[in-house]
């Protein structure tokens, strides 16, 4: 069997990118970059007065003594010219006037009429945002690979860009297979049970920026499982089968899938929850066979779906980040695989493991902060002593 880092490696190691498209800012959020942002122009674009004040040549300034006051410099109006040796009256965000070269805030000033003293004398630069203090015209504002979020759109909405060159989103088709399942939310047989797990995953896809199409539930019917997927695979980039991929006699998903023509890669990783997991390809199409208990389902998307999804966008962050956070309490191990326990993060920021850990046990999930990795070959670990743990945030479960 595979370990977790085994598996991934051979994961992403299937990953291609898709190739480039522009969406209108609006639709760019979570997207991958494309390309490098550079700017057009310098950031800030002009010089401007970061107080409400007076714009002065600070040489000009005694301290105490009278000034005349001159004219305005306000946002969103073309700079004045500085008369000599007097000073302008200026607002925040206001280009500086030509000539001055600081600004007094109003806090240091003395009004009385048409002159002003001031309190202080600036130095030079006070109070002034440069023209390209930030960036220059040319540099790299964004850097292809980055992961939009709302300051990149800021960012670039600054460059005075209303566009985004960003990797084309993956198409992932999820089939749940089973025959107790039926759609929530309209009772059923007494062995039925809600299909509860696509509306998550497709849910955690969305969150990768791919774009989704649910199945309804297919019966454990081999023929009727092939026929789905054969015909899925045909139009995604990703399909995801939820259920049936493990060793009973109705599991019928990876026979499907072979018969299909899908190459298996391997179907199983040494983790609990989740130790069925078939990954393979067909052509350019990515197969994830996940167990269908609805822990493991969203535990082995969290770890393997969702970085698949990203890296085929070409995000420089495509992996989630592990922090060492101390275990509240000790732990029991079945020496063997790598455990994800669900944990609650406490007060004092330990790890603090909950009851419920069955891999059907959705409450888990919904109660936890991080998932603790409990080594393979501890058979206990200790409280106070440091594991791995995946804050549920960075495996787009939260
Ligand atoms: P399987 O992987 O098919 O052996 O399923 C393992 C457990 O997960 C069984 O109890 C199934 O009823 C349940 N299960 C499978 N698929 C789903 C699903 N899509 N939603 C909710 N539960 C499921
Ligand atoms: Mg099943």
């Amino acid at each position: 069997m595979l370990t977790k880092d085994e598996a991934l490696q051979r994961v992403l190691a299937l990953a291609k990118t898709l190739g480039a498209e522009s969406v209108p800012l609006e639709d760019a959020i979570g997207r991958v970059l494309a390309d490098d942002v550079r700017a057009a122009m310098d950031a800030p674009p002009f010089d401007a007065s970061t107080m409400d004040g007076y714009a002065v040549r600070a040489g000009d300034v005694v301290a105490h003594g009278a000034m005349r006051v001159v004219g305005e410099s306000r946002a969103g109006h073309a700079a004045p010219e500085l008369e000599a040796r007097a000073a302008c009256r200026i607002f925040t965000g206001a280009p500086m006037p030509r000539g001055a070269d600081a600004v007094i805030m109003q806090e240091d000033a003395e009004r009385d009429g048409a002159s002003v003293r001031f309190r202080t004398t600036p130095s030079p630069s006070a109070f002034v945002r440069k023209r390209g203090e930030d960036l220059r015209a040319g540099d790299v504002a964004v850097a292809r690979g980055t992961r939009v979020g709302p300051a990149e759109l800021a960012m670039i909405a600054s460059l005075d860009v209303a566009r985004a060159s960003v990797a084309r989103a993956p198409r992932v088709t999820i089939v749940p297979t089973g025959d107790e399942l039926r759609a929530p939310g309209h009772g059923g047989a007494d062995a039925s049970i809600p299909e509860s797990n696509s509306i998550a995953l497709a849910a955690m896809a969305a969150r990768a920026s791919a774009r989704v199409t649910r199945l309804a539930p297919i019966s454990d019917d081999l023929d009727r499982v092939r026929a789905t997927l054969d015909e899925a695979l045909g139009a995604c980039d990703v399909l995801v089968t939820i259920g049936g991929v493990s060793v009973g006699d109705h599991d019928v998903v990876k026979a499907a899938l072979e018969a299909c023509g899908v190459r298996l890669d391997f179907w199983r990783v040494a983790i609990k929850p989740g130790k069925p997991l078939a990954v393979g390809t067909r052509g350019h199409a990515i197969v994830l066979g996940l167990p269908g208990n609805p822990v493991s389902a969203m535990i082995t998307f969290a770890l393997f779906g969702v970085p698949l999804l990203r890296a085929m966008q070409g995000d420089r962050r495509a992996l989630p980040a592990p922090h060492a956070r101390k275990l509240a309490r000790a732990f029991e191990h079945k020496i063997g695989r790598l455990e994800l326990a669900r944990a609650r993060i406490d007060e004092r920021g330990a790890l603090d493991v909950l009851a419920h850990q069955a891999s059907g046990a959705i409450v888990g999930l919904c109660r936890a902060d991080a998932l603790a990795c409990i080594p393979a070959d501890a058979a206990r670990v200790e409280a106070g002593a440091e594991v791995e743990a995946y804050a549920l945030e960075e495996l787009a479960l939260r």
